[in-house]
Order: C-alpha cells, then sequence, then structure tokens
C-alpha cells in the first residue's frame, strides 16, 4: 500500500526551481533513502514532506490524503537532523518527553514511552544527563529516541550520521536499519553516501539538480543504472568509462572502437545500437582482471593500493581514468603498463551525448 506519494512535486526560490517535479510512490514499511550530491535539493524535498517547506507545485499525499495545507505538526512525521537539535538546558528525559507534554500524553504514559525506547536505544542510563555531557553517538540516539516516543507514522532523517566518525557511522546505520525492522515504519533517509544508501535502502531514489535520476532497489540502480550519472554514482569505487564508436554490427556481436583506435568485441544482444553511433562503455573496477592473453585496453598504472585482501590499481587508458579491483594482492605497479580485460556479462553501453543507457528495456 502507498504510504507517501508525491506527483509532480515542485519548490522554487525567486526565479531558481531547486525541485523540477518529482514523482514518488512510497509503500507502507519500506526504507526508502534520498541520495545524490550535496545542493541537489535531497533536504529541501525532505522538508517539503514534513511541511516544514512550503512547495510551489504539485501534491504529496499521505496514506491516500493530500497534506498540501496541513500543518507540519498535523501530519504525523518526525524529523531526525544531523545536527540532533536536542534542546541544552533540558536533560535526556525532558528532550524525550518534550514533545509528547505537546500532545498532551498523560504522565504514566510518558514514562513508560520513555522507558521502553531509551531501553531499546541504550540510553537509559543517561536519561539525567544534559547534551554536553554525552558523546556524538550518544546525542543522536537521543535525538532518535525523541522521534521514536512520537510514534509517527514515517520518520524523516536528513543526514543523521554526517557528524560521527567513521567507526560510529557504521555502527549506527545497523542501529538504525535494526530500528526499521523492530518498528516496522515507512522511513526516508537522506545521504550523499552512496554506500549508506546502498546498505539501508529498500529503495533508492538517486537526486540530481532537482530531479529523481532513479528510483528502485539498491541491487537494480546497480545493475542497471539508467544513466551515466547514476552509474558514476552508485558503486565504490565508481565505475570506468571509456568513449568510442560503435564501428561494426553484426547480429549480436560489435565492435567497440576507442578513441585511440583499439578495437573490443562485445556482446550486443542487450542493447539498442547502431553503427557509428557515439557510445559510451561502462565497467566497474571488479570486472576486471589483468589479461593473461590478448587484452581489451592498455592501462598505464599510475598508483597501486595493497590492502591484502584485495588490491586496487589506478591507471589511465587515453584519456579515461581506469581502476581495477582485484582479489588478493598484485605485483603491479607505479609505471607499469599493464593489459586489462572487461568480463563481458557486467558491460554498460550509453548513449554518449545523452548519457542515457542503451540496455534494452
Ligand atoms: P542537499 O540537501 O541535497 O545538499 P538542499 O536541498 O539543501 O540540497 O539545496 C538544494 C538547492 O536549493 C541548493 O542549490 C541550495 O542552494 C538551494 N536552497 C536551499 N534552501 C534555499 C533557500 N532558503 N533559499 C534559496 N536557495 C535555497
Ligand atoms: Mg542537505
Amino acid at each position: 500500500m502507498s504510504q507517501l506519494v508525491l506527483n509532480n512535486v515542485r519548490k522554487s526560490y525567486g526565479d531558481v526551481e531547486v525541485i523540477k517535479g518529482v514523482d514518488l510512490d512510497i509503500k507502507q514499511g519500506e526504507f526508502c533513502v534520498f541520495v545524490g550530491p550535496s545542493g541537489c535539493g535531497k533536504s529541501t524535498l525532505l522538508r517539503m514532506i514534513s511541511g516544514l517547506e512550503s512547495i510551489t507545485g504539485g501534491k504529496i499525499s499521505i496514506g491516500g490524503e493530500v497534506v498540501n495545507d496541513v500543518a507540519a505538526a498535523d501530519r504525523g512525521l518526525a524529523m531526525v537532523f544531523q545536527s540532533y537539535a536536542l534542546y541544552p538546558h533540558m536533560t535526556v528525559r525532558q528532550n524525550l518527553s518534550f514533545g509528547l507534554e505537546n500532545i498532551n500524553t498523560s504522565k504514566t504514559d510518558i514514562e513508560s514511552k520513555i522507558g521502553s525506547v531509551s531501553k531499546m536505544l541504550q540510553i537509559d542510563m543517561l536519561l539525567d544527563r544534559k547534551p554536553k555531557d554525552l558523546s556524538g553517538g550518544q546525542r543522536q540516539r537521543v535525538a532518535i529516541g525523541r522521534a521514536v516516543v512520537r510514534e509517527p507514522s514515517i520518520f524523516l532523517f536528513d543526514e543523521p550520521l554526517s557528524n560521527l566518525d567513521a567507526e560510529l557511522r557504521v555502527d549506527m546505520r545497523g542501529e538504525i536499519a535494526d530500528l526499521h525492522r523492530r518498528l516496522g515504519n515507512t522511513m526516508i533517509y537522506v545521504t550523499h553516501d552512496q554506500v549508506e544508501a546502498m546498505t539501508m535502502a529498500d529503495k533508492i531514489a538517486v537526486l540530481r539538480f532537482g530531479e529523481v535520476e532513479q528510483f528502485g532497489a539498491p541491487l537494480e540502480i546497480y545493475n542497471r543504472p539508467n544513466n551515466i550519472f547514476v552509474a558514476g554514482f552508485i558503486g565504490s569505487p565508481k565505475m570506468n568509462f571509456v568513449e568510442g564508436v560503435v564501428a561494426k554490427l553484426d547480429g549480436s556481436n560489435l565492435t567497440f572502437k576507442t578513441k585511440s583506435g583499439a578495437e573490443i568485441a562485445l556482446p550486443a544482444a542487450d542493447f539498442d545500437l547502431s553503427e557509428g553511433a557515439n557510445v559510451t562503455l561502462g565497467f566497474r573496477p571488479n570486472h576486471l582482471t589483468i589479461a593473461e592473453g590478448a587484452a581489451d585496453l592498455k592501462v598505464t598504472v599510475r598508483d597501486a593500493e595493497q590492502l591484502g585482501g584485495e588490491s586496487f590499481v589506478f591507471g589511465q587508458c587515453d584519456d579515461a581514468p581506469i581502476t581495477l579491483h582485484l582479489r588478493g594482492q598484485t605485483d603491479v605497479d607505479h609505471g607499469a603498463e599493464i593489459g586489462v580485460a572487461i568480463d563481458r556479462e557486467h558491460i554498460h553501453l550509453f548513449d554518449t551525448d545523452s548519457g542515457n543507457t542503451l540496455r534494452k528495456a
């Protein structure tokens, strides 16, 4: 069942349109992540859903009811911010109960809710402290707890983990995913970090310049990106791209010719192609191997990183940066010229001008 539906939602500040007609359908209980580069409109879109920001056009519905004119406090949502936004002069307990007193909950109800939520988030030992006496991770737990006690129909998170150090971020990622499993609520989570998006989401909306470039399950987006932007944004290290032309098309085989004239035979059955078209070949770093025999590409190595169990090789082919992600260890190092083979099963082809995928629907 749809819980949150956006129809052609728009936002302008003066003459500048920052949200350019967003359509989304988020189902009851889904964990949906809005991901995209800084400034693409993630926070604006989230604030429009919350009611903290007015909308310039379109329609927002929650549980089948249009909420365009419903005040933020009456939308049944709770928001968690990057900055925590705790009241510094209040104890943890007071921070948790504050929202509830505002909506006339009885004292015993408040006590029991705070008891169970603080246990669930492991902040029950901290109830009498003030925010300044908490670590970053503890503060973020209190901020999440404050949202949980309000029992919202939808949780909205705006980069809640950005202020935490890397290790704590990974822990909290797991805790929020766990919270979602326990509560089963619809959650919308904004981040610029594609790893957070991939690991936490049921559905990802990839945003760019105020538009949704692709909406789907994480692996669907990873395996079948709609365009070069999505292909390059989702996945780490990012996908490699080499520009060229379709030199020959022969049934289900194509000859791809790079700018410097290297020819690569590729399977063409999955793609809509025409001879002479300018296309960009995409392949992920983990879909490359160092060629034993004939190579697809010649790569000049700039640097190699040895992590023991895996290695990364960074180099250049013509003017395109090429990254290899290899299992195990490698003896390749700076200055080497290597031949590289591309796994034919995992290639992507894009129209170079529009950036759109050429994969058949
Ligand atoms: P994100 O959260 O993805 O980093 P934002 O939603 O904060 O992006 O911002 C999207 C765009 O809208 C940016 O270009 C930003 O400068 C602009 N913007 C945000 N708030 C305002 C405002 N109050 N007035 C004018 N422009 C704004
Ligand atoms: Mg933001």
